[in-house]
């Protein structure tokens, strides 16, 4: 299970844990969302080469920052 982001066709963005071959995932609004790639990685330019395990090193960084934020407003 990883942490994705997914659009839906309303317009929100969010991000759901899902097995790597699931592809959409429903959102709030009742819609299916559609599993988006592209800003994580945005997120990774800067680094080159063959670095396998650089994007989920970022996911679990980013999970943490997350969670912090959540603690922070609750
Ligand atoms: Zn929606």
């Amino acid at each position: 299970m990883r942490l994705f982001d997914f659009r839906c066709p309303c317009g929100k963005l969010f991000e759901d844990l899902v097995k790597s071959d699931v592809t959409t995932s429903r959102c709030s609004c009742g819609l299916d969302a559609k599993r988006v790639i592209s800003p994580v990685r945005s997120n990774l330019e800067g680094i080159s080469g063959d670095f396998p395990d650089a994007h989920d090193r970022w996911v679990k960084k980013r999970e943490q920052h997350m969670a912090h934020e959540r603690r922070q407003t609750s």
